[in-house]
This record gives C-alpha cells, sequence and structure tokens, in this order.
C-alpha cells in the first residue's frame, strides 16, 4: 500500500479550497520520495500496483458475491491525461462481468431534454459491481462551465444567470452523491492532474506516430486554449464537492505509473474497508446442497 501519508495529500480534504498549483503533477510526493530518487520509487510503485491488481480481482469477486455494495469510480481530466489507459490498467485483472464501463460525451437531444443527472443516474452501477464513468456529470459545471452556449442547449427555464447557479449544481451533485453511497455505492473520485507541458508534449507525440495520430482531435487543441479557465472551474468544483462520503483524489498525470498506482490502490483500500462476506447459507439451503451431493454421488458407475 502507498503511505497514508501520501494518499492523505492527494485527496482533497471536504470544505478546503482546492488550488491546483499546491499539487505537484509530477511524481514527488514527498521530500522522503525526492530523497529515494525517481529509479527507487518507479520499482516500490510498480510493486505496489502488481499487488494491488492481484488484490483487486479477489476483492472484486468478493463484492460480487456479496451482492450488497457497488463501486463508483469517476474519471475526469483534461484531454491526453491518461483516463483511457489508467482505466485499462487498473481493470486489466478483473473479470469483466464485474465492471461496467461507461464513456459520456456531449449530451444527445433526448438527453438534453432531461434534468442534468439523468443520463448518469442510469448509468449507476448494480450491486455488486465496478462502474466507470470516463467523463461524468462533472463536465455539467465544466465544460458546460467554460462554454456557456452548451448551457444555452439545456434550455433551463429556472435558475439560469443567478449567481448561485453552479453552487446549486454543485449541491444537487452533492445530493446525488450522497444518495449513492446511502443506497450502497461507493463512490470515489478521480482528477489526473497533468501539466499543461506534458500534455503539448502528449499531443505532439499523437502528431508524430502514425498509430497514435487517430488520437489527435483539433477539438483537444481548442479546449487547450482555455486552459486557465478550466484550472478554475476544476478547482472551483473539486472544493464544492469533495465530501467525506464522495472524496476526490488529485492524482499526479504527468507520469502514468504513478497514476494508475494511485488509482489503483485507492479502489482495492476502499474495497478491503467494506465488510464483505460470501454469502452465508440457511439450513434450508445446506440441506438442498447435500441432496444435490447425494443425487449427483447416487449417478456415479
Ligand atoms: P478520448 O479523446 O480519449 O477518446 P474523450 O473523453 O476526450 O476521450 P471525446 O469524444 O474526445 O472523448 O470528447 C468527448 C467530449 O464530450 C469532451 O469534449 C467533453 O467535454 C464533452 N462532454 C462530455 N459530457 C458533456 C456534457 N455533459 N455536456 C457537454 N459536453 C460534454
Ligand atoms: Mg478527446
Amino acid at each position: 500500500m502507498i503511505q497514508a501519508e501520501i494518499l492523505a495529500r492527494l485527496r482533497v480534504a471536504p470544505g478546503s479550497k482546492v488550488s491546483l498549483k499546491d499539487y505537484d503533477p509530477g511524481w514527488a510526493q514527498t521530500k522522503e520520495m525526492k530523497a529515494l530518487g525517481k529509479t527507487a520509487v518507479k520499482e516500490r510503485a510498480q510493486a505496489i500496483l502488481d499487488q494491488n491488481l492481484a488484490d483487486l480481482a479477489a476483492a472484486q469477486e468478493l463484492l460480487y458475491a456479496d451482492d450488497r455494495y457497488a463501486v463508483l469510480l469517476v474519471f475526469q481530466a483534461m484531454d491526453a491525461a491518461g483516463k483511457d489507459g489508467t482505466i485499462k490498467h487498473v481493470m486489466s485483472g478483473i473479470n469483466p462481468q464485474g465492471c461496467q464501463v461507461f464513456s459520456f460525451k456531449q449530451p444527445s437531444a433526448e438527453e438534453l431534454d432531461h434534468n442534468f443527472l439523468w443520463r448518469y443516474a442510469k448509468a449507476a452501477p448494480e450491486r455488486g459491481r465496478i462502474g466507470i464513468f470516463n467523463r461524468s456529470y462533472y463536465e455539467d459545471v465544466l465544460v458546460v462551465r467554460v462554454h456557456p452556449e452548451l448551457l444555452a442547449r439545456q434550455k433551463l427555464a429556472v435558475g439560469v444567470g443567478k449567481k448561485r447557479f453552479w453552487k446549486d449544481r454543485y449541491e444537487d451533485i452533492n445530493a446525488f452523491e450522497r444518495h449513492l453511497t446511502r443506497n450502497g455505492t461507493v463512490v470515489l473520485k478521480f482528477f489526473l492532474h497533468v501539466s499543461k507541458e506534458e500534455q503539448r508534449k502528449r499531443f505532439l507525440d499523437r502528431l508524430d506516430r502514425p498509430e497514435k495520430n487517430w488520437k489527435f482531435s483539433s477539438a483537444d487543441l481548442a479546449e487547450r486554449g482555455h486552459w486557465d479557465e478550466y484550472m478554475r472551474a476544476y478547482e472551483d468544483a473539486l472544493s464544492a464537492t469533495s465530501t467525506d462520503w464522495a472524496p476526490w483524489y488529485v492524482v499526479p498525470g504527468d507520469q502514468k505509473w504513478i497514476t494508475r498506482v494511485v488509482v489503483a490502490d485507492v479502489l482495492t483500500t476502499a474495497i478491503r474497508g467494506l465488510e464483505l462476506r460470501f454469502p452465508e447459507l440457511s439450513a434450508e439451503q445446506r440441506a438442498a446442497l447435500k441432496q444435490a451431493r447425494d443425487q449427483l454421488t447416487s449417478e456415479q458407475r
């Protein structure tokens, strides 16, 4: 496991005012780590990740068998911060049947005709499952805030233009997450914090390598132009919606190995923290099993 001290540093304390410049997108989270050196820290991170991925497979099986809880992982980030790769790696060892991934793009006409949480509520994970939101209802206080014309498309009759508008949305989000957690869904939220310089390098890499060209979109470059507005929207959203029941983690995004180990560690620790158990059989069910055993044994020649 990652040192509790490091995780505590990455978890946004409820009620605190987030300033993203206080979070290092790089790898050295403590003086001790810096003293150890990057190679040593990387090796240690890999060992923790390997262990977590092995534990995660077992934890997920128990989550599925126990069938009382669900886990929702929310991923938000600027483009090329590594959402897709993190999801792929962290989930690599688990049973696909127990996992659901939803990627949210621009809302459809039908979705726009409903309240902003509607499409996400429909995709919330079933009991026993790990659900992943690759982008989420947070887009409705991020991209929609940076681009007011998107808000116009939502054709809202109430609240638009009021000072409280975004505050009200945060309140709705907190209430929605409270509702989920009260009903047995653990909610964990990750902001993959990539630096503007690292994004520049990754975009260039997408342009330089033919097999990565498909990943490049000029729309991403346009969004990069709004970097500072996005950072302000993120800071505001993270400050208002990191709660005891659904905390945010600001995960360093410039080194993929750090991003992966942090997400895997938070997830494994959260599932382990639940009191999961294999379902216990009643006396009646046990008697039925015995009968089945007797029947199968008597078929033996
Ligand atoms: P990738 O580029 O890795 O495939 P992505 O998540 O960036 O993944 P895209 O199809 O490139 O996927 O982009 C989806 C776009 O949809 C993003 O620009 C995002 O801001 C936008 N989007 C998501 N949710 C909403 C929303 N509720 N309202 C408006 N735009 C949204
Ligand atoms: Mg994209």
